[in-house]
């Protein structure tokens, strides 16, 4: 498609008013067309105005109706996959490979709630029947479901331009609980925001839904997206990027009269720790997958380890070794933009002037711009325990290995940490006592405790939890990956002593949505 560099709104292309922006390509610098507009403060208006509108009918859409659309937004992307790809790759520096796998990321997120919509248990029914008889108070008809917030507002990130952007977990879990979204997309790829956005629009139009339920809005973070997180429509924020940002909007919704919450994703450094059973396994291949894990999409994932904990000694010296080898001919890839490049720069320099901090290997620098040498520091467990700095989240290839005396210091490690998205424990079933002894720690550290393996390559599924304690995320209590996402944006609501004609249709006796229900108090299946 030819790209317009408009806002759409309500399936609408809307110039913005003045200002503009460009893409640039991060491997060589270069402006990438066409300009986008940025909007004003008439637009957001526009769109939080047309989002309102559709939840009107869109709140109380049918299953089909709803997950119909949810479906055709994926069939819509993945009809224009490989020039999403292409713009994609231009835009943020990714590979093609990495990119493609995103796409299906994207259109497989859509399609699972899609399913969680037909399927209909995040309705939540609970039905306790009237007790007219019973004594010494009769009990009235209570019936129980979780109802859409209302209009969200999505911020785009810039290290996902598909999974986590316009049409990503954020939006896919607000459309499936019945959520018009408002995007903010990332200013970083706009050429595939509008991509993505068209095709939802078009999706909308499929499906017959308002097309108010979708507007992509291009402007400043600091200017539309604190307009949104105001904008008195909106109910909800979904967010993923840094910890400065993400904080900006949770005040900018706690200081609303009306305060909403913010889900956003923000920091985490998903340390791994290295029991000593575990080095007497393969260490090469221990050495190969942090590898991997550190250096994967130039180390710009939310769940790449920065931290590597591994015993002192003998055993422990060798997985250093082999760390430092592998690391030695790994060569940089492109950053997503100079801005993350440059803040990669100044965190490298910050960790690397600590005391008691020393540097282990620097592989080679890439080939294009913006793709420095991936970096892995070694220091104590006393240096770690003494210095906040030494957990800093580094966004990109770099990596602290700390070494520790005994596994009876973990539990006091990871008890002294920020909260995390992921924790990881290399072990055998040597180290199941040291394990065992810790787990309580990490079960209050983090959102995912991984045995074996490493952190990168989040599941999208039903049992995932791609969340944590503060500043992981801004609410520990929910997940941004993965069908358990959808209840960031309902609440529920009862009814009291309705007559069957007012109920809303899940609730109603015949329970013509086949939903399974918990009557007084046991679930009995549809
Ligand atoms: P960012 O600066 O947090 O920006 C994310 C989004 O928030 C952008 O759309 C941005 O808009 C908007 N924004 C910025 N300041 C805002 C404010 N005060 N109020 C409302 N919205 C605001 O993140 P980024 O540009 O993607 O990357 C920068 C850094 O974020 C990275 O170096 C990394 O540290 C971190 N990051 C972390 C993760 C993670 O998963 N943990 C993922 C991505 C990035 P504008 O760009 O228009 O200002």
């Amino acid at each position: 498609m030819t790209l317009t560099g408009h806002s759409l709104i309500a399936g609408e292309s809307v110039p913005g008013t003045g200002r503009t922006t460009q893409a640039i390509n991060p491997a060589t610098g270069e402006r990438i067309d066409p300009v986008f507009t940025l909007v004003g403060t008439a637009e957001v208006e526009r769109a939080t105005r047309a989002a309102e509108e559709a939840f009107r009918t869109y709140r109380e859409t049918s299953p089909d109706v709803r997950a119909g659309f949810l479906e055709a937004a994926a069939d819509r992307i993945d009809a224009v996959r490989d020039e999403l790809v292409a713009r994609a790759m231009l835009e943020t520096g990714l590979p093609e490979a990495r990119l493609t796998g995103e796409v299906g990321r994207t259109t497989n997120q859509l399609r699972l709630f899609a399913g969680v919509v037909r399927q209909g248990d995040f309705h939540g029914v609970r039905i306790d029947p009237a007790q007219p008889e019973r004594t010494p108070m009769p009990r009235a008809d209570l019936r129980q479901r979780k109802v859409p917030l209302g209009p969200v507002a999505v911020f785009g990130a810039s290290n996902f331009p598909l999974a986590f952007s316009a049409a990503g977990g954020d939006t896919a879990s607000a459309l499936a609980a019945g959520c018009p979204v408002v995007v903010k997309a990332h200013n970083a790829h706009p050429g595939t925001g509008e991509i993505v956005a068209t095709a939802v629009s078009r999706a909308a139009a499929d499906a017959g839904v308002h097309p108010g339920v979708f507007s992509l809005l291009y402007g400043p973070g600091a200017e539309v997206g604190q307009q949104l997180a105001k904008d008195p429509r909106i109910t909800a924020v979904g967010f993923t990027g840094s910890r400065g940002a993400g904080l900006a909007l949770v005040e900018a919704a706690a200081s609303r009269p009306v305060p909403i919450p913010v889900y956003a994703e923000m920091s985490s450094v998903n340390p791994v720790f290295v029991l000593p059973g575990a080095l007497a396994g393969d260490v090469e291949a221990l050495a190969q997958g942090f590898l991997g894990s550190v250096t994967g999409s130039s180390g710009q994932l939310c769940t790449s380890p920065g931290l590597l904990f591994v015993p002192t000694g003998d055993a422990g010296d060798v997985l250093v070794d082999a760390v430092r080898a592998a690391f030695s001919a790994a060569a940089g890839q492109t950053m997503l933009t100079p801005g993350i490049h440059d803040a990669w720069q100044e965190g490298v320099a910050a960790l690397g002037s600590q005391s008691g901090v020393s540097e282990l290997v620097t592989g080679e620098t890439g080939g294009t711009q913006n793709a420095p040498a991936p970096v892995v520091f070694e220091t104590t467990a006393q240096d770690f325990a003494s210095n906040d700095v030494l957990s800093h989240e580094i966004f990109g290839a770099a990596s602290l290995i700390v070494r520790y005396g005994s596994p009876d210091e973990l539990p006091a490690i990871a008890a002294g940490m920020e909260g995390q998205l992921t924790v990881t424990l290399q072990l055998t079933d040597s180290d199941h006592d040291a394990a065992r002894a810790l787990i309580p720690d990490l079960e209050r550290l983090a959102g995912r405790i991984l045995v074996g393996g490493w952190p990168t390559g989040v599941e999208v599924g039903h049992a995932v939890v791609h969340g944590g304690p503060f500043p992981a995320t801004s609410d520990s209590r929910t997940t941004s990956v993965g069908s358990l996402a959808i209840e960031r944006f309902q609440r529920p609501v009862s009814y009291q002593s309705f007559p069957d004609a007012l109920l809303p249709e899940p609730l109603r006796e015949s329970n013509p949505w086949n939903l399974n229900r918990r009557i007084d108090g046991v679930v009995k299946e549809a």
